[in-house]
C-alpha cells in the first residue's frame, strides 16, 4: 500500500530449476521466464516483441536453497506465531513447479530439502518449553468446497465455524494431535500425506486439484515477573497466554481447466481468484477483504493476523509463487510495465 505500512500479505516468486525432461529440451525449450532479483522483479518473454515485467516483494533464483527460502519467506511468520500471532504461507502455481517442494518436502533423503513446514516446526520446537507451552496440528483437505480431515478420512465434512464476535475461525470437527518431538510431526505428515491419496483415488482425482492446509496451534504460558518482591508473590497473576495459529496452504494446481473436469476447474477458480481478491485487498492494506467469497478464504480469514493485523508491524503473511523456465500465464503479482 501506500501507507508506509508494510502489507498484510507479501508475495514472492520462486523459480525451480530445470529438470531433466527440460535440460533436453535445451534449444527448443521455450525458455521465457528471466529473473532479476536485484530489483525484485520477474521478466516474461510473451513473444519476440513482447514482454511483462512483474514485481514482487522477495525474488527467489533457482540457486535459492530450502533454508534461504525457510529464512526469508517463512521465519518472520513463524517468529510472529510464537509471539502469539496467526499467520499464513502459501505456494501458489502450476502444478509441477514446486509447491509441494517448497513446503512440504520432508528431507528424509538430504536434510537440506526439509521444506518449510519442517524446518517451521523444528523452529517452534526449538523455542517453546513443552512443560509449559503446547503444539497442536490439524492436517486437512479443501476439495470441491468440502473440508475433509486428512488426520481421519472418516471426517470428510467439516465445518467451519466463525465466532461473530471475535472473528476466530474454529473447526470442531477437526483431529487435533499434540506434538511433543519432531519425529512424531513427519509421522503425522506423511499420514496425512497416505490418507490423502487414498481420498482422491477414491474421488478418482488428483492432489492438484485441492488445497492441504496444515495448521499449527502454538499455546504459551507466560510466567509473569515477579520483580523479586516477596509481598508480590501472594498476589501473582495467573500466567499469560498466548495463543498463535501458523496455517500453511499448498494450493491446487493454478493452471485452468485442462484435465480437470468443469466441476472441479469451477471449484478451483472460484478459491483461487477468491484468494487472489483477498491477498491483494490485505497487500493494499485495504479495509474490505472479500473473505465470504469461498470456503478456502472463509477458513483462512483469522489467519491472516486476525483481530491483531491492524497492529502488526513486522509480521507477515506470504504468498509464494512457484514457477518454471517456460511458465509463461500464472503471475498474481503487480505488473509493472
Ligand atoms: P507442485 O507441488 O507445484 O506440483 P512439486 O513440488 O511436486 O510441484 O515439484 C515438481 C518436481 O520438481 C518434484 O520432483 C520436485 O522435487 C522438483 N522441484 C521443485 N522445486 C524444486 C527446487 N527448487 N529444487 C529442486 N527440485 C525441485
Ligand atoms: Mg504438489
Amino acid at each position: 500500500g501506500d501507507s508506509g505500512v508494510p502489507g498484510r500479505v507479501r508475495v514472492a516468486v520462486r523459480l525451480r530449476p530445470r529438470n531433466g525432461e527440460e535440460m533436453i529440451a535445451d534449444a527448443d525449450f521455450a525458455d521465457c521466464v528471466e529473473l532479476q532479483p536485484e530489483v525484485k522483479r520477474l521478466k516474461l518473454r510473451k513473444n519476440n516483441w513482447d514482454t511483462d515485467t512483474f514485481e514482487f516483494d522477495e525474488v527467489l533464483t533457482e540457486y535459492a536453497s530450502q533454508k534461504r527460502v525457510y529464512e526469508v519467506v517463512a521465519k518472520p511468520v513463524v517468529e510472529g506465531v510464537l509471539d502469539g500471532y496467526n499467520g499464513t504461507i502459501m505456494a501458489y502455481g502450476q502444478t509441477g513447479t514446486g509447491k509441494t517442494y517448497t513446503l512440504g518436502q520432508l528431507g528424509e533423503e538430504d536434510v537440506a530439502d526439509r521444506g518449510i513446514m519442517v524446518r517451521a516446526m523444528e523452529d517452534i520446537l526449538a523455542q517453546v518449553s513443552l512443560e509449559t507451552d503446547s503444539i497442536s496440528v490439524s492436517y486437512l483437505q479443501l476439495y470441491m468446497e468440502t473440508v475433509q480431515d486428512l488426520l481421519d478420512p472418516a471426517n470428510d465434512n467439516i465445518a467451519i465455524v466463525e465466532d461473530p464476535k471475535s472473528g476466530d475461525v474454529s473447526l470442531p470437527g477437526a483431529t487435533l494431535v499434540e506434538i511433543r518431538d519432531q519425529h512424531s510431526f513427519l509421522e503425522l505428515l506423511q499420514l496425512g500425506e497416505a490418507h490423502r491419496f487414498a481420498a482422491n483415488t477414491k474421488l478418482n482425482t488428483e492432489s492438484s486439484r485441492s488445497h492441504a492446509i496444515l495448521m499449527v496451534h502454538v499455546r504459551r504460558s507466560l510466567k509473569t515477573e515477579s520483580n523479586g518482591n516477596s509481598h508480590m508473590t501472594k498476589s501473582l497473576k495467573p500466567p499469560l497466554v498466548r495463543k498463535g495459529k501458523l496455517v500453511v496452504v499448498d494450493l491446487a494446481g493454478s493452471e485452468r481447466s485442462e484435465g480437470h473436469t468443469l466441476e472441479e476447474a469451477k471449484s478451483i477458480n472460484l478459491s483461487l481468484s477468491a484468494l487472489g481478491k483477498c491477498i491483494n485487498a490485505l497487500a493494499e492494506n485495504s479495509s474490505h477483504v472479500p473473505f465470504r467469497d469461498s470456503k478456502l478464504t472463509r477458513l483462512l480469514r483469522d489467519s491472516f493476523g486476525g483481530k491483531h493485523c491492524k497492529d502488526i508491524v513486522g509480521y507477515y503473511n506470504w504468498s509464494i509463487t512457484t514457477t518454471s523456465r517456460g511458465d509463461n500465464k500464472h503471475y498474481h503479482a503487480m505488473k509493472v510495465e
